[in-house]
Parts: structure tokens; sequence; C-alpha cells
């Protein structure tokens, strides 16, 4: 951790200098809550790419393998704490500084730390979406279903799975029963937005409205390499608002960096925290 006054970090002046911020969180910011970044640093996947929205809604093997991966993951993923850049941003919010905070973690975390003033740009994943009637149910009560109509599944369920995402390569998904929505027998979603789906109209323009009123821009723990958050740095700086960036490597947004902090989130923020910050 840095040892520097707060004075003498240049975040932690950008921060002061700026009394509206518009702040835009990505993977790197739950890396240290044990959810995985799947991007390297150079913005590149490191794994197998995310499940696409068509494969999902129109091929049953492929909704097999993502409710068994899931039911494995959920366990760890659901289990995840918020860490000290999450606090630290909480903390930004309570002291006035914050305009919005938009995320691209589908976590739940800030909330978690105490932000109240978040769109969560690409949904939760703790919320499960019914596509026929639009109902939504909690995620944890999926798992309750997923159990019960899998119950060889439950014993990996039992064990430590590597990852979120967990590593089922050769596992056999043909048996794999996919609950559907009581209510109307439609096909179940986790409420986010999967790669090839698009994010919902009315989040984006309201993410865009609060980059107008905002007067600077910090990205926390985002490369930007998807559009549907790269759209919100492109938006500040035609405004004319200054773009400060933590993240471990580059990011699609460099060139528009008024600032850039090449650490992890955790330890950049770590001032916030500090009792003297105000
Ligand atoms: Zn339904």
């Amino acid at each position: 951790m840095s040892t520097h006054p707060r004075r003498a970090q240049p975040l932690g002046e950008f921060i002061a200098r700026h009394s509206r911020l518009f702040v835009l969180t990505g993977a790197g910011c739950s890396t240290d809550s044990g959810i995985p970044d799947y991007r390297d640093e150079n913005g590149d996947w490191k794994r197998t790419r995310p499940v696409l929205f068509p494969a999902f809604v129109g091929d049953l093997h492929t909704r097999r393998r993502y409710w068994a991966r899931s039911l494995v993951g959920w366990r760890r993923f659901g289990h995840a704490r918020p860490n000290g850049a999450h606090r630290a941003l909480a903390r930004l919010e309570q002291q006035g500084r914050t305009e919005v905070l938009v995320t691209q973690n589908v976590d739940g975390l800030h909330q978690s730390a105490g932000s109240t003033a978040v769109i969560d740009l690409h949904g939760r994943l703790d919320q499960v979406r019914c596509m026929g009637c639009e109902r939504r149910s909690d995620r944890e009560q999926m798992q309750r279903r997923l159990l019960e109509l899998n119950p060889a599944w439950a014993r990996l369920d039992a064990c430590d799975a590597p990852d979120g995402d967990a590593d089922l390569e050769g596992l056999d998904f043909a048996g794999f029963e996919v609950p559907a929505c009581e209510d109307c027998g439609g096909l179940l979603k986790p409420d986010v937005v999967f790669f090839g789906e698009s994010v919902p109209r009315e989040r984006v323009a309201a993410a865009l409205q609060a980059v107008e009123r905002a007067d600077a821009m910090l990205v926390i723990g985002s490369s930007l390499m998807v559009y549907s958050g790269y759209r919100f740095a492109q938006a500040a700086s035609k405004a004319g608002k200054p773009i400060a960036a933590v993240n471990l490597g580059r990011t699609r947004a460099d060139a528009l960096l008024a600032l850039k902090v090449n650490q992890p989130c955790v330890a950049a923020l770590a001032f916030l925290l500090d009792g003297a910050a105000s």
C-alpha cells in the first residue's frame, strides 16, 4: 500500500478537483472479491468466451451447459463479499462526490458495500428473468430447483469449484434438467446482458444523462474493451469532461485519459478509506 500523503496522489487530487463524478467500474474492481476477470492486460480473453445470447436462446444444449456450470459456480459467486475498492467507492458516494456509479459487473457488490446510486449496466446475476412473462425471481430459488432436478450435480456443488465459471469440460450435460418458469413455462435466463444482446435502451439513456450532469469521469478496473462501457468515455470526452482511469494494463480509452493509474483498484483507492480523507 502507498504511504504517500493524500495530497501527493494524482488520483486524490483529481477526485478533490471534481465534485460530481461519473464512476464506471468493471471486472478489475471485483477480482479481490474472488470473482475472476476474463480479460488479460491487453484486453484479450484469458479463457473460453462467455455464452452468446443467440446460442442461449436457440440451443437447449447451450442452456444445459450454462445452468450446469452456474449450479456449480453459484455457491462461490453467491458468497463473494465486497472489497476495499467497493468500500472506497461507497465512501465517495457518502461524501456526496458521486453523480452515479455505473457498473459493468453483475455481482451486486457495490450495493453490498453501501453504494445506492448504482446503474447495473449489464444486470444482476442474483436475479433470474422469465423471457415469456418477464417475471423476476431470486437466483437462490433457481439454485434450489436446479439441485432438486439434478441431484447428481449437487455432489459437484459440494466440492470447491476452481472458479465461478466452473471447469466442467468432459462432463455429460445431456441429462441435465433445466427448470422452466413456474408461471408460464417460459425460458428462464439470468437477468444479465449476455454477449450478443444489447443493454436496455433506458438504462443507457439514464447513464448518458448522468454523464451530462457530471463534471468528470472515473473509470475503475475496466479496460473498456466492450462498447457498452467505452461509449461513456466517448461521451465524457466529447463533452470536454476529464477522465481518470485505474486499471492494470491498457484501456481502449487510453488516448482520452487525463490521468492513468496502473495499479490494482484496492491499492489505488485505499487513500479514500483513510480517516483523513475528506
Ligand atoms: Zn414466465
